[in-house]
C-alpha cells in the first residue's frame, strides 16, 4: 500500500522549499521530493547568482524563520539607478526620499539555499524524500499516484494535491500536457562578482544598451554582483575572456560610474528565455515558481514572484485545512488561479516589456524609453508606486509578505 500525503511538492528549489516550510505545523501531511542531494553544492539553482530580494520577500522569509538562518549579511538596496547608453533619460530611485528604509537586499542564491536547507531540517511534520526523482504520475479518483525513483528503487506515493515546483522544464507540467509559451531572447546572462574602485553604497544599477542590459547589484564593501547580457552565440567566447578583456567589455557597456573594476570572479552563462505555462492547474495539481512561469532576470522578479505563488497557495491550503477541506478540491485551485493571475500577468509582462522596449533599435521607441525614464525621475508619486511594486507589494499581498 503506497503512503498517502495531503500534499506532495515535487522540486525542492527556492520555491518548493519555501512552500514546504510555509506549510509546516499546519497539520497537513506534506512530502517534499527533490532530485538533488540536500546540499547546497548539489542543488543546481543554489549557485553564485545574486538575488535581488524584494522587501515583501524578505518580510515573508523572516516570518518563515528562514532569514534568521542566513549566515552572510545581505546587502541592502537603498537606491536604484536606471539609465540607457546613448539615451538622455535616466532615473534614480532613492529609498530615503520616498520614506522607505530600503527597497530590498541582495543575497547569493547559495546563501539563501543554505538557509532554506537549515530551516527544512527543523520542519517537524515534513517527509523529505531526496535525492529522489519523480518519474511517473497516475490520476486516480480521489488522489494522484506518484512513482518516485530513489536509490535505484521505485517508491509509490499518493497525494490529494500534487504541487509542481520542478522548474522550467517541469516533468509535472509536461505530464499534464499543459502548453508552454516560450520566447527565446537569443541572449545569455553572464553572472559574476567584481570589485569596484568606488563602493556601490547600496545602489543597484540597471543599464540598457543596444547589445543587451547590464545590471550591477551592491554587495558588501566594494564588491558588486554583475549580470551582463550578451548574444547567446557570443556567450562562450565572453565567458572565456581573460580578466582584463572581460573588465574592458564591462566598462564599454557600463561606463565608469563606480571607477575602475577589478578582480572579476568566474563567469557563468545562463541562456535567457521566457516560459509561461498555458494553465496553472489540472485536476489535483498546481504549478508554482519557474514551473509556472520563468522570466528574464533583468527585472529581478523570478524568485520574488515564485515566492508569492508559494505564500498564496500555503494560505489557501491552511485555511481549507481549518475547515477540514480537501487540499486538492477544484474550487480551492480555482481560487488560487484567481488570486495569482493579476500579479502573474503584470509581473511577467513587466519583465518581458522591459527587455524588449529597452533593446528596441527603432528610434521613436528608444526615445520613448528615454522619455519614460526622464518622466519617472520627475514624478515622486509615480516613483513611489513603481518602488512599492518592485518591493513586492503588488496585487493581493499575502499576510507573511506584509509582516515586517
Ligand atoms: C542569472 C539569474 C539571476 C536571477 N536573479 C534573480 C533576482 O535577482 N531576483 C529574483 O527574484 N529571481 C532571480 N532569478 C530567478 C530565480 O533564480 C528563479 O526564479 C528561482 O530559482 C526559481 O526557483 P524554483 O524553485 O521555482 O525552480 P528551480 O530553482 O529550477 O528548482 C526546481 C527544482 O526541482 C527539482 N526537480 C526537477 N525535476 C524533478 C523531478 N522530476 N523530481 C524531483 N525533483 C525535480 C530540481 O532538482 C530543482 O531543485 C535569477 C535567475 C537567473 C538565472
Amino acid at each position: 500500500m503506497s503512503a498517502m500525503h495531503d500534499i506532495v511538492i515535487v522540486g525542492g528549489g527556492l520555491v518548493g522549499s519555501s512552500l514546504a516550510i510555509a506549510l509546516d505545523g499546519s497539520g497537513l501531511r506534506v512530502a517534499l521530493v527533490e532530485a538533488a542531494l540536500p546540499q547546497v553544492a548539489a542543488q543546481p539553482s543554489y549557485d553564485e547568482r545574486n538575488l535581488a530580494l524584494a522587501r515583501a520577500s524578505i518580510n515573508a522569509l523572516g516570518a518563515l524563520g528562514v532569514w534568521a538562518k542566513v549566515e552572510q549579511a545581505p546587502a541592502p538596496i537603498t537606491q536604484i539607478h536606471i539609465s540607457r547608453r546613448g539615451g538622455f533619460g535616466s532615473a534614480q530611485l532613492n529609498a530615503a526620499e520616498l520614506g522607505l528604509a530600503e527597497f530590498g537586499a541582495v543575497l547569493p542564491a547559495r546563501e539563501l539555499g543554505n538557509a532554506l536547507l537549515y530551516r527544512l531540517e527543523s520542519c517537524r511534520d515534513l517527509d523529505r524524500i531526496a535525492p529522489a526523482q519523480l518519474i511517473a504520475i497516475e490520476s486516480q479518483d480521489d488522489a494522484i499516484g506518484l512513482g518516485v525513483l530513489a536509490d535505484g528503487t521505485q517508491r509509490q506515493l499518493r497525494a490529494r494535491l500534487l504541487v509542481g515546483a520542478d522548474g522550467t522544464e517541469s516533468f509535472v507540467r509536461n505530464h499534464f500536457a499543459i502548453g508552454a509559451d516560450r520566447f527565446d531572447y537569443a541572449q545569455s546572462a553572464l553572472v559574476t562578482t567584481l570589485t569596484c574602485e568606488r563602493a556601490p553604497d547600496g545602489c543597484a544599477f540597471e543599464r540598457f544598451t543596444d547589445s543587451g542590459p547590464v545590471a550591477l547589484l551592491p554587495l558588501a564593501g566594494n564588491r558588486a554582483g554583475l549580470v551582463l547580457s550578451v548574444p547567446t552565440a557570443d556567450a562562450a567566447r565572453v565567458a572565456e575572456l581573460d580578466d582584463d578583456a572581460f573588465i574592458a567589455l564591462v566598462h564599454e557597456r557600463f561606463g565608469y560610474r563606480l571607477g575602475r573594476f577589478s578582480r572579476p570572479g568566474k563567469r557563468k552563462p545562463y541562456p535567457l528565455a521566457r516560459m509561461l505555462a498555458s494553465a496553472l492547474t489540472a485536476p489535483r495539481m498546481v504549478l508554482v515558481g519557474n514551473a509556472a512561469q520563468t522570466v528574464h532576470p533583468l527585472g529581478a522578479q523570478g524568485f520574488n514572484l515564485g515566492l508569492r505563488d508559494a505564500l498564496s497557495l500555503s494560505e489557501l491550503l491552511i485555511e481549507s485545512r481549518r475547515d477540514a477541506g480537501d487540499p486538492g478540491a477544484a474550487d480551492l485551485l480555482a481560487r488560487y488561479v484567481a488570486r495569482r493571475t493579476p500579479d502573474r500577468q503584470a509581473t511577467t509582462a513587466f519583465s518581458h516589456d522591459l527587455v524588449r522596449l529597452t533593446r528596441n533599435p527603432f528610434p521613436p521607441l528608444r526615445w520613448l524609453g528615454s522619455l519614460a525614464l526622464g518622466a519617472l525621475d520627475h514624478l515622486p508619486p509615480l516613483k513611489r508606486r513603481v518602488a512599492l511594486r518592485g518591493m513586492g507589494f503588488r496585487g493581493d499581498v499575502s499576510r507573511l509578505g506584509l509582516s515586517p
